[in-house]
């Protein structure tokens, strides 16, 4: 058995069939008759399907929700979990974003690195297996799920049909293998004002900022009214505090702008917090009290520039996954009412109820409460697990790397099963260019990930 040799033979094919895929624009839209995710994400999946039968592979389609193609007997099942939809394109682009051009020995358009192309390749790794006539005792089952992105409401029902795979992985994130995802919260924190201000002092009439809570705002703005003028005491602000703000004094009330810099919101470290430095700023005003002023002020002792939840009952961090990652990510205010949008990404050793009661005893008397929009629990695995030692073993063999398994804040697929963890594609050290514009994979990196998932994937179903 040489798969090595069989992927290089089939290299102009794993590369055509990448910028194929490319080709088949695959955003999520508005359902369309039996197309729960539109008609493009549904031309992909019903392309790729095509592609499994055209191999021989059996495949299977939950009634357009997400399907799979697979091969082999055996009781047990090895799944490779992958995603055929795509963030939008965005502007800016060298290439055209669905051309799977190649230039440079590089494949560029949106889904190449997340995740066609690794979908791809673990599936000419399951050809290259099948080809070779290497007996196995399992059987090999490629997922696609069709709105990773948004939603995971494709593998949700894909998996209330068929049984999950007893072991899995999923390329969707970086080498080696992750053997621990934080649980993710995302909650908004809520109050009704009904003390209202009194008209000493500044008025606020509103702070809006952020449009996602998985996002590092890069913009709030704040609408106030006063008597006195604002322009000096902000410049003075600005000097010694070295941020972006500015003011705009109008008839009826102030503007002021607050600039930071957008980040994903598992990496705040990386973005500079656009609500929270207007918020600091507000706070050092003469506010006219009630519930605004008092809210201001718990947000600024509470939270501040902080991203690891240190004030505010949840500063929690452990061994295997680092800190607790707090990250403010929507407010919305009027005199009416407060809406903050909070996603947190906790430690793999913790639980949610964790989390929650820290922040509650924080917040016991302030009148905020907690409304949570979404909980995926953590996953972990130690590293002597058997699925983890197979993938390492294999991934150490290709790249000579003998890094450890390392955790991550994002939440892949890994997460909606037993037994599954992320596995590449993204090679330690590589910029990660996934929903961000030119985005592309290596032609050679691709090739190697395919050999790498044809081993992997033998060790496994053996
Ligand atoms: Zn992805």
């Amino acid at each position: 058995m040489n798969l090595e040799q069989r992927i290089e033979d089939m290299r102009d094919e794993i590369i055509k069939s990448t910028q194929e895929i490319i080709r088949k624009k695959s955003v999520k839209d508005s359902p369309k008759n039996v197309m729960p995710f539109g008609e493009d994400i549904h031309n992909c999946f019903t392309h790729t399907l095509n592609l499994c039968g055209e191999f021989g592979f059996k495949t299977k389609n939950i009634d357009n929700y997400g399907g799979h193609a697979e091969f082999g007997h055996g009781e047990e099942v090895v799944g490779v979990l992958v995603h055929l939809d795509v963030v939008p394109e965005g502007d800016n682009w060298t290439y055209p974003p669905y051309g799977g051009e190649i230039h440079d020995d590089k494949i560029y358009g949106r889904g190449a690195i997340d995740d066609k192309g690794p979908a791809i390749a673990a599936l000419y790794a399951m050809k290259a297996i099948r080809d070779s006539g290497v007996k196995l005792s399992k059987k090999i089952r490629i997922i696609f799920g069709l709105d990773e992105e948004s939603g995971w409401e494709g593998l949700n029902y894909y998996l209330k049909h068929e049984k999950a795979p007893n072991v899995a992985f999923t390329p969707d994130a970086d080498f080696p293998a992750i053997h621990g995802e934080k649980g993710i919260l995302i909650f908004d924190l809520v109050k009704d004002f009904k003390n209202k201000s009194n008209d000493e002092g500044v008025r606020v009439l509103s702070i809006t900022g952020g449009n996602r809570p998985n996002m590092v705002p890069d913009y709030c703005e704040a609408h106030l009214v006063c008597d006195t003028q604002l322009k000096k005491k902000l410049d003075e602000y600005i000097k010694k505090n070295n941020v972006k703000l500015n003011i705009t004094e109008m008839k009826d009330r102030v503007i002021i702008k607050s600039y930071g810099v957008s980040a994903h919101g598992s990496l705040p470290e990386n973005g500079e917090n656009a609500v929270s430095q207007m918020i600091l700023f507000l706070n050092t005003l003469n506010l006219s009290k009630g519930d605004i002023s008092d809210f201001i002020r718990l947000y600024s002792n509470k939270i501040g520039m902080q991203y690891y939840g240190q004030s505010i009952g949840c500063g929690f961090r452990d061994m295997p996954s680092g800190n607790l990652i707090f990250n403010v990510g929507v407010l919305n205010l009027t005199e009416d009412n407060v809406k903050l949008g909070i996603n947190i990404r906790y430690p793999v050793t913790f639980k949610d109820e964790d989390v929650l009661d820290g922040i509650k005893n924080e917040l016991v008397d302030t009148g905020l409460n907690i409304v949570i929009k979404v909980h995926k629990k953590p996953i972990y695995l130690p590293k002597n697990h058997e699925l983890i030692q197979k993938l390492m073993e294999v991934y150490r063999r290709f790249t000579g790397d003998d890094s450890e398994p390392i955790t991550i804040g994002g939440g892949t697929y890994a997460r909606s099963m037993d037994n599954a963890v992320a596995f590449g594609p993204l090679f330690p050290g590589q910029p990660d260019v996934a929903h961000q514009k030119d985005e592309h994979i290596g032609i050679e990196d691709l090739v190697k990930i395919t050999k790498i998932y044809a081993y992997a994937l033998y060790e496994l179903a053996k």
